[in-house]
């Protein structure tokens, strides 16, 4: 469903009031999630975890390597192609800081993809947006309400039901419990899980959580310096880690 080869991602940062100089985010980055599966990608703090979901989301241009999504590549795509591709490919960001509008009440948060795709009527968007509120376990009285009025835990549903509006095939999903306590994490964790089975989506799951990833994912790619330096199924990464900096990332769960 994703195959990633070569990927890379070189910044300019500015240096002073003269010139810039060459910052290396991703390097080399190399893999494939079969569809139905989650992949999680972990790594410390400016690893370059969210550089390679926005390459993947075209938010950030790719500066060597390949993306395919459903056996099609991504680069040098534009117009109504690039436009379609972006509905396979739905992205669910933390919430609780930002990703929802405040002045959007949460049935126009639910309904602005279908909007900008221009998909059916408007009755029929409303009918789809009190669907997806179902699919999350939000009640639809809900959709009248303001994202300050909800939980943090109900502000991630709203972002989950908003990135399965257009019905994608993947879910990035960028620290999308992070900000989450523990048992409001398990249970949009559970809720994931269900989706994942009811729908046969396809997850990249960004985390610097490995008990997290545990729970969620099947296969994992740990992430240091741009570089993947470690690329294993969730078993082999917990019972048999191979590198010295995957065991200290394991020796720091509590
Ligand atoms: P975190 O866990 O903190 O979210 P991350 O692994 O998602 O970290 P990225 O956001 O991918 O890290 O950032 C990787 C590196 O690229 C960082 O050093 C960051 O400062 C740098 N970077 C990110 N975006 C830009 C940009 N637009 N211009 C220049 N440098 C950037
Ligand atoms: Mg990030």
């Amino acid at each position: 469903m994703i195959e990633v080869n070569g990927l890379g991602k070189v910044y300019k940062i500015r240096k002073g009031n003269f010139g810039s100089e060459e910052f290396h985010a991703v390097s080399d980055a190399t893999f494939t999630v079969k569809r139905g599966e989650t992949m999680a990608l972990v790594g410390e703090s400016g690893s370059g975890k969210s550089t390679i979901a926005k390459m993947l989301l075209q938010l950030e241009t790719s500066s060597s390597g390949s993306i395919k999504i459903a056996g099609q590549e991504m680069a040098g795509i534009s117009g109504k192609r690039l436009f379609d591709l972006r509905r396979t490919l739905q992205p669910v960001f933390q919430d609780p800081y930002g990703s929802l509008d405040p002045l959007t009440n949460i049935g126009n948060t639910i309904m602005e993809p279908l909007n900008i795709h221009k998909v059916g009527d408007r009755a029929s968007r409303r009918e789809r947006m009190y669907e997806l509120l179902d699919q999350v376990s939000l009640p639809r009285d809900m959709a009248t309400r303001y994202p300050n009025e909800l939980s943090g835990g109900q502000r991630q549903r709203v972002a989950v039901a908003r990135g399965l509006a257009l019905k994608p095939d993947v879910l990035i999903l960028d620290e999308a419990v992070s900000a989450l306590d523990v048992l409001v994490q398990a249970q949009i964790l559970d809720l994931l899980a269900e989706l994942q089975r009811e729908l046969g989506l396809t997850y990249l799951f960004i985390t610097h959580d490995l008990a997290v990833v545990r729970l969620i994912a099947d296969r994992v790619c740990v992430m240091q310096q741009g570089r993947i330096v470690e690329q294993a199924t969730v078993e082999e990464v917990f019972e048999n880690p191979q590198q010295e900096y995957t065991k200290n990332l394991l020796a720091a769960i509590p």
